[in-house]
């Protein structure tokens, strides 16, 4: 029998078990803020006790450890590394009030759905991950090189104490290939993400009564021009290569059925999103102070010193405007037709009888850090209902769908 046809034999065989590790990961509330993942970060431990796989946690900020660990094939080879993250969006206290049809971390099943938050973001691509690193091990005589497991905390707030921890201080993690099960769809694998930049703004003049606008002028005036100076950063060419440009074309319409339409238009452009604004006292006075932060996305490709010049020219119409940049993780892109995106989309084929499409993801993952070190980082996950937001859930088949896509694709890559 083919190493493949035991894999997937071996899945539907342990399928109770795999199901309910996802949903007991699921129930291991980890939400970051603040961040805390020890509970759910034990429930990896354990099943990775009870199947006697190598690892050990790192953690370089208690709270929050990292789990890591290798094995090896009978001869040496290539390295892949398989990364996910343990830590998930928080959830309101008013939950049910949201509409949320069963408490956010039940983990339970309504018609072949397991829902919960994290479940698609991502404690299904993280179980998948876990399941691949357990699954291979069972091969190891039919493969060569080495199999890197990393399941990490702090990614939700962009921390540094996961991924980019052991990226600088655990070469181990680096590998000669990344493969990631962050939200994507099954219709699609991510081979790039846009990436991001975060300005805090704000604005100051003298102010005055409400009736003497003669006095001085409106900070929140004064913002809500500069909004719509920086809007027209959305129009600006970002000076993207061709070649980049044609295979976001190609995949256009996968992309907006993965991820709504609409997607695909706005991945090869900068966006902007003013995500918070204050200002102003009382409604008779003409406001002295208002702060906004300005959330702007930069497709894969552009030409990042055009955009951050363009700001600064923007910001310099403004003097009563100060700026100040919090993040900026630039955009980060690998081979649309890499060896992993072949093998991914073969077994795709197989399995499921289409192929996904490459695309780029509109917002980060921790792949882009494999990807900022030249090594080629694919993301393949779950369809993101419910991400951020509520009902999160994931239908069982899609898992079972990725946990059997990750192991296989695992399997084409370090095969002998
Ligand atoms: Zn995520």
């Amino acid at each position: 029998m083919s190493g493949k046809i035991e894999i997937l034999n071996l899945i539907e065989n342990e399928k109770q078990e795999i199901i309910s590790f996802f949903q007991e990961f699921v129930q291991a509330a980890s939400p970051n803020p603040p961040g805390d993942t020890r509970i759910a970060a034990s429930v990896i431990s354990k099943l990775l006790e009870k199947h006697k796989m190598p690892f050990r946690w790192v953690a370089p900020q208690k709270t929050m450890p990292n789990i890591v660990g290798s094995i090896k094939g009978s001869k040496p080879g290539r390295h892949l590394v398989l990364n996910g993250h343990i830590d998930v969006f928080p959830v309101s206290d008013n939950f049910l009030e949201e509409g949320w049809i069963t408490p956010p971390w039940s983990g339970e099943i309504i018609e072949d759905k397991i829902y919960g938050r994290g479940s698609t973001d991502m404690k299904c691509g993280t179980s998948a991950s876990i399941w691949t690193y357990i699954i291979l091990n069972k091969f190891r005589t039919k493969f060569s090189g080495k199999l890197t497991l990393t399941c990490v905390s702090d990614e939700e707030t962009f921390g540094p104490w996961g991924s980019r921890w052991l990226i600088e201080n655990e070469p181990e993690v680096l590998g000669d290939c990344c493969l990631n099960g962050e939200p994507s769809s099954p219709y699609t694998i991510r081979y790039g993400e846009k990436g991001l930049l975060w300005l805090t703004f704000k604005v100051q003049t003298n102010g005055s009564h409400g009736a003497y606008t003669h006095l001085s002028k409106s900070a929140t005036l004064v913002a809500t021009n500069l909004i719509q100076e920086l809007k027209s950063l959305e129009t600006l060419d970002a000076e993207i290569p061709s070649e980049l440009l044609k295979a976001q074309h190609n995949s256009a319409a996968a992309f907006d059925q993965g991820m709504g339409a609409g997607a695909a238009s706005i991945a090869p452009k900068v966006t902007l999103n003013i995500g918070k604004i204050s200002g102003g006292l009382k409604n008779n006075m003409v406001p002295s102070e208002c702060s906004f932060e300005a959330d702007i996305r930069l497709p894969v490709g552009c030409n990042l010193d055009k955009i951050l010049n363009s700001i600064d020219e923007i910001s310099k119409k403004f003097p009563e405007a100060s700026m100040e940049q919090n993040m900026l993780n630039p955009p980060s892109h690998c081979n649309p037709d890499g060896d992993m995106m072949q093998i991914l989309k073969s077994n795709v084929q197989d399995l499921r009888g289409f192929q996904p499409e490459p695309v780029v993801s509109l917002g980060g993952t921790d792949a882009r850090l494999w990807r900022y070190k030249n090594i080629p980082a694919y993301v393949y996950g779950p369809t993101p209902t419910g991400m951020g937001s509520t009902n999160e859930n994931v239908p069982i088949d899609d898992y079972l769908h990725l946990v059997k896509t990750h192991a296989l694709s695992a399997y084409d890559y370090l095969a002998n």
